[in-house]
């Protein structure tokens, strides 16, 4: 998780983010909205998530994009993507969403978005944290402070959706899906979309609360356990769970299954290489089995450092036909370059309709491979990649140290921000994946 202060850096690789009121303050919310109103002039689109602390935070942040000439168009509780949306379609010049995505409740953030929709790049995060701490902004006279508007971007990134899905051959399959909005901003948007994509939706979990009565922001496997209840019982053909922020989707099959994240992945770049061909973008994190379906259907693979911003660039530079991470962020270039919640779950639903068959057998074709994952503590990250480069002169050192062996592969990765490396390994076999595992963990141990 990124924390304030962590390294004495204010953006992390979310924007900056902490627990409301206390790290994340109404005053720095104030001076951030100052920040990007001064950097940006002009039209900026603002949304925020579920939380308890959004509407405090997200005001401070109006009143400081005004209050250096800046508008701002306030859009209420919203996803992430469907902000973007409309900072890209409507020509905003920026964007800013406030949420701390899946982070427990206490927490919130602020993330600035470019006049694409795109998120904004490290070395952007970087400009903004020089202005911020220059505290150097000049305030409008008072016939030029910015005026405060409001506006819909929810119809706009349903109806976007549903443009670029076959929505005929979706209803035709008439399916069942119980959609589990984790009482985030996905309310406001899945089960609608879903609906009017002529699917019979059960929601569970899918009217606004920031205290997140029931699950955690989280939609990984052992927090989705009443979705996978719920597709059981009423015989749904598919499972969907969001996100806070719905920028990322996570999905369980008509028997009741979760299925991992980087399966998932590898599914749905499969069946988009197999239509276009060309390039798929994800980090040096992800399982091997991506790698192998889009190998398999003659695809090219490329391997990006870990964080979205630096998938999206690499996606744009490439041209690529389709990327994402390993945590149920999907991108989808044809939309928009962001990972984006809504739009996997109705690609999903395209793709069943259109392999016409279940979801757990075309999830069954996917190679399956052993991962462990390990901290060990670190302090001097750059000791240990000098010494990584000598005791593994053929990694890849794109994010750490990535080590490719015929059976598995083993990742060395020292955290941005807390003082640990992460291990992590994978293989055909549980046995040789814990191999591989003690070898990454010696190399560290013998480093450092
Ligand atoms: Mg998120």
């Amino acid at each position: 998780m990124t924390r304030i202060g962590a390294a004495g850096e204010l953006f992390g690789t979310n924007g900056v983010r902490g627990i409301a009121n206390k790290e994340l303050t109404a005053e720095m919310a104030l001076n951030l909205g100052r920040t990007i109103g001064s950097l940006r002039k002009g039209r900026i689109a603002i949304a925020g998530d579920t939380r308890i602390s959004t509407g405090m935070l997200k005001a401070a942040v109006i009143a400081g994009i005004t209050s250096v000439g800046s508008d701002a168009i306030d859009l209420g509780v919203a996803p992430t993507p469907a902000l973007q949306f409309y900072v890209k379609s409507r020509d905003a010049n920026a964007g800013v969403i406030v949420t701390a995505s899946h982070n427990p409740r206490e927490y919130n953030g602020i993330k600035f978005v470019s006049e694409d929709g795109t998120e904004f790049t490290r070395e952007m995060d970087e400009e903004s944290e020089r202005v911020y701490k220059s505290k150097l902004f000049s305030p409008a006279s008072w016939d030029n402070v910015g005026q405060v508007y409001s506006d819909d971007c929810i119809r706009l990134y349903i109806d976007g959706i549903k443009k670029r899905v076959d929505s005929e051959k979706i209803a035709s399959r008439k399916f069942r899906v119980v959609v589990d909005c984790g009482n985030g901003t996905a309310s406001y948007t899945t089960p609608i979309l879903l609906k009017e994509l002529g699917c019979e939706v059960i929601s569970i979990n899918s009217h606004p609360d920031g205290t997140f009565p029931q699950r955690s922001s989280e939609p990984e496997e052992k927090n989705v356990w009443l979705l996978k209840e719920v597709v059981k019982a009423v015989d749904a053909d598919l499972g969907v769970a969001h996100d806070g922020d719905a920028d990322r989707a996570t999905f369980v099959d008509e028997r009741g299954n979760f299925i991992p994240e980087d399966v998932m992945l590898a599914l749905v770049a499969k069946y988009y290489v197999r239509e276009k061909k060309g390039k798929v973008v994800t980090p040096v994190s992800s399982s091997r089995c991506v790698e192998d379906t889009v190998r398999e259907e003659g695809g090219e693979i490329i391997y990006t450092a870990v964080g979205s911003p630096v998938v999206v660039k690499v996606m744009r530079e490439v041209n690529a036909v389709f990327g994402g991470e390993g945590n149920g962020g999907l991108i989808f270039p044809e939309f928009q370059l962001t990972r984006d919640g809504g739009m996997s779950a109705a690609k999903v639903l395209e793709l069943i309709a259109f392999e016409n068959k279940p979801i757990s057998e075309l999830v069954s074709q996917v190679p399956r491979y052993y991962t462990l994952k390990e901290k060990l503590p670190c302090r001097d990250k750059i000791r240990l990649l000098e010494g990584l480069r000598e005791a593994f002169p053929e990694a890849n050192f794109t994010d750490g140290a990535r080590m490719d062996f015929e059976d598995g592969w083993l990742l060395i990765r020292p955290s941005g921000t807390e003082p640990i490396v992460r291990v992590f390994a994978e293989a055909e076999t549980q046995s040789r994946a814990k191999e591989l595992l003690e070898l990454g963990k010696d190399a560290v141990r013998r480093i450092t």
